[in-house]
């Protein structure tokens, strides 16, 4: 089987080259082609010898999606469901975003998710393999390619737990990097987990200049837990434990998303939880009025709640906003991305 140019790093490709008897120099040509001029064959590479092309093309592939559909919202908001090119017949969704600061899309790092949400609707989809760092990659390439936008944020919050597939997110992230490549620094993108632990001491030791996002939406462990199954495994106290740690090595602030679900989650008690939590810590709290999904038991707090919850954080010194919702007409909005018809 052929592999995927765009699964390397510039360095990862200068040693890929090698292997086969090809200069290292070669990589900078091969990757300037693919992300600056973004060419979509090997034939059009035409700084390498006929020989070397014919080579390239034998044993790899450039790895370009297909698009299946695509739906637009009236807020502008575009939701696209890809064919990865597999041969398995495996479809993702990738969402396109317009803010004041610029265009930014949520990418998807998994096929399916392992980590049952209650809330989500990614949940409904059984979990069939990691996205490869060039399946991330293309998602912003093929957007970019269709919608002739520049994108100017990344963050990692579609189908699927990015720290589920830690390696593969690492190095999509060194090739979005790249200033040789696509050039979207790393202050630029956010990785969202539902919590795991370990891999969020080994994101802190790593001094990324990535946002953390958290996604708490609970400041008990018996709410925690009936919402997101992963609160059995890394309970409240130690994820504060990471977040701090995280912290400390980054000195960066992190984001804890908070989805408030009626009479579930959004009373004062909740409010007061989150503060002790958080209090002192270097954090921002984004509130979500949660999406209800199809069969889901959460609904939206109402207006009002969500307005007394902020102002409850604010005023006790916790830095908290109400996340604009957009895409929500066309299922493009938080936790409502599923693999449409699971297989074409
Ligand atoms: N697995 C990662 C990233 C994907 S989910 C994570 O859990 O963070 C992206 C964000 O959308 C998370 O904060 C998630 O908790 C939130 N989300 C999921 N379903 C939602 C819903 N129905 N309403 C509001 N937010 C939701």
């Amino acid at each position: 089987m052929k592999k995927n140019i765009k699964n390397y790093n510039l360095d990862s490709l200068k040693e890929e080259l090698k292997s086969i008897n090809e200069k290292p120099f070669r990589a900078e040509q091969i990757f300037t082609w693919l992300y600056r001029d973004r060419v979509s064959s090997f034939n059009e590479m035409t700084n390498l010898s006929l020989e070397l092309r014919k080579k390239l093309e034998e044993s790899y592939t450039i790895g370009e999606f297909k698009i299946v559909r695509k739906l637009e919202s009236i807020d502008g908001t575009k939701k696209y469901l890809f064919d990865v090119q597999d041969g398995e017949g495996n479809l993702i969704e990738s969402v396109l975003m317009q803010y004041h600061h610029g265009y930014t899309i949520c990418v998807s790092s998994q096929i399916g998710c392992k980590m049952g949400c209650k809330f989500c609707a990614s949940t409904g989809i059984p979990f069939s393999r990691n996205l490869e760092s060039g399946e991330i990659v293309e998602q912003i390439l093929a957007i970019e390619r269709d919608s002739g936008i520049k994108i100017s944020n990344i963050v990692f919050m579609g189908i699927g737990e990015p720290l589920d597939n830690y390696n593969n997110v690492m190095e999509a992230i060194a090739i979005l990097n790249n200033p040789k490549g696509i050039n979207i620094g790393a202050r630029h993108i956010s990785i969202s987990t539902s919590g795991i632990v370990p891999k969020i001491y080994e994101l802190a030791d790593r001094q990324m200049q990535c946002t953390l996002s958290i996604s708490l939406h609970a400041s008990n462990n018996t709410t925690r837990s009936s919402m997101m199954p992963v609160n059995d495994a890394y309970p409240i106290e130690e994820l504060m434990k990471a977040c701090k740690y995280y912290i400390e090595k980054t000195n960066k602030r992190i984001s804890f998303e908070y989805a408030l679900a009626k009479d579930n989650n959004d009373n004062l008690e909740d409010a007061k939880d989150l503060v002790k939590l958080l209090h002192g810590m270097l954090a921002h709290v984004n509130l979500i009025p949660i999406n209800k999904i199809e069969d889901g038991k959460y609904t939206k707090s109402t207006n009002e709640n969500i307005i007394k919850f902020r102002d409850y954080l604010n005023d006790h010194g916790i830095v908290a906003t109400i996340r604009r919702e957009l895409g929500s007409d066309i299922s493009a909005a938080c936790g409502q991305l599923r693999r449409q018809n699971l297989k074409k």
